[in-house]
């Protein structure tokens, strides 16, 4: 099947007489006919037993979106910040340490950079355009995993997956990818070599602001028993003496995700936020056409005006990420732009304050054209050197261009830039 299909039919066939729609099934627990059954359930977990760690509604979720990303498995999580840290902390333990792309989301350089360092695991940050010898330098020998974002936000860099893939394999460690903003419709990590993917959900992927959700997609390639991650070779002695790799195969990471951190952590999403997300996933490859078309519209609209210092979208020629784009985000870079307006941070706060129909909001990626201003926002947290390695200056605003008709907002836009 194609995307477009994957996202009708993928994770949910109804057998004859069942409901046609993914149905909610809202109950905290499952009943089994003996206690030897739910017995057996706890040596392997054939079936849904507690909606803390699985449910049906959810899995037909998380089994389209694997489908989509092209992985042997998936976990959904109550949000894209409880995707990424369980994805590190699957890997990592209090002494290790791992590399991250320095452009990445804000909230997750706080992640990252502050409270998993209190929990005893180190994150190096490097610039995602630095040579392989540059990156081959930060390495110590107890670093366990790469992370990175494909099109970072709100930078909008995009990044050389295949040269990361290289870094980390030479290494013999995993690349973790946060795919957000492009989506599987837009690019596909995995196909490039990538060996996890993560998403915050809440954005394009849900589409219409309703749930707060995140996902980790397992590519079932990476070899975990390399002699790096003994934890997936050895007995898991919180789980009967598992061993991951012998007992779940390429699944090994996302069984071990589920069953050790979810179990523990618990932030597994309600039915009802699967369902909800379910619905944006339906329409996601139409979505991203017509975010992409927009944006490019907008970006080449900004860029006449003689009241922008600078547009970034990688969708436009001559953008630093042009041919990048072209490699990994052929179909379109989404419908994020960024802009700096002339005049700093007080034209940029005047602009959005100036638009009617763009709401000022902390969001990104809705159906519904949205701005922010990441300095006094999502990037308030971080220092002025931070901000300048995450490729943010104080003027910069993010402008996330909707599915509106894209006169109105170009409309929105010229009367908004007029009263500057
Ligand atoms: N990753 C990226 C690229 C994001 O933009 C965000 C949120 O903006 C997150 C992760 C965190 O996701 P959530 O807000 O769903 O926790």
């Amino acid at each position: 099947m194609k995307d477009e299909t994957k996202c009708l039919h993928s994770g949910y066939t109804p057998k004859n007489g069942e409901p046609r729609v993914v149905p909610i099934c809202q109950s905290t627990t499952y009943t089994f006919d003996s206690t030897e059954h739910i017995g057996q359930l706890f040596d392997m977990p054939t079936a849904h037993m507690y909606s803390r760690f699985s449910n049906p509604t959810v899995e037909a979720v998380e089994k389209k979106i694997a489908d989509l990303e092209g992985g042997v498995g998936a976990m959904c999580t109550s949000s894209g910040q409880a995707a990424s840290l369980l994805s590190i902390l699957n890997i990592c333990s209090s002494g290790d340490s791992f590399i991250s792309t320095a452009t990445i989301y804000g909230g997750t350089v706080n992640l990252f950079a502050v409270t998993l360092k209190r929990f005893g695991i180190e994150c190096i940050f490097v610039d995602p355009d630095a040579p392989a010898e540059e990156v081959q330098k930060k390495f110590k020998p107890n670093t366990k995993a790469i992370f990175g974002e494909t099109l970072a936000n709100p930078a909008l860099a995009v990044l050389d997956i295949q040269k990361w893939v290289a870094i980390a394999h030479k290494n013999k460690v995993p690349l973790i990818i946060d795919n957000t903003f492009a989506t599987p419709f837009l690019c596909k990590p995995i196909a490039f070599g990538a060996d996890i993917v993560i998403h915050s959900t809440t954005k394009y992927m849900d589409g219409h602001a309703l749930q707060v959700g995140g996902v980790i997609v397992d590519s079932g390639n990476f070899d975990w028993s390399n002699g790096n991650y003994p934890e997936f070779t050895t007995p898991d002695e919180s789980y009967h003496g598992v061993v991951y790799t012998r007992d779940f195969g390429k699944a090994a990471y996302i069984v071990k995700n589920r069953m050790q951190l979810m179990r523990d952590f618990g932030c597994y999403p309600a039915a009802h936020s699967a369902f909800l997300l379910n619905l944006g996933l339906e329409t996601l490859p139409i979505r991203m056409e017509r975010y992409c078309q927009n944006a490019k519209i907008v970006a080449e609209h900004f860029q006449q005006s003689d009241k922008i210092a600078k547009v970034v979208y990688p969708g436009l020629k001559g953008d630093k990420y042009y041919d990048l784009a072209q490699t990994y985000l052929p179909k379109g870079t989404s419908g994020v732009v960024s802009i700096t307006i002339k005049g700093g941070r007080e034209n940029a706060v005047k602009f959005m304050d100036g638009l009617k129909l763009a709401s000022n909001e902390v969001h990104v990626a809705d159906i519904r054209t949205c701005v922010l201003h990441p300095a006094s926002a999502t990037h308030r947290q971080l220092t002025d050197e931070q901000l300048v390695a995450a490729g943010i200056n104080p003027g910069l605003i993010r402008f996330s261009v909707g599915l509106e008709n894209i006169e109105d907002i170009l409309a929105d836009i010229d009367q908004s830039l007029a009263q500057i």
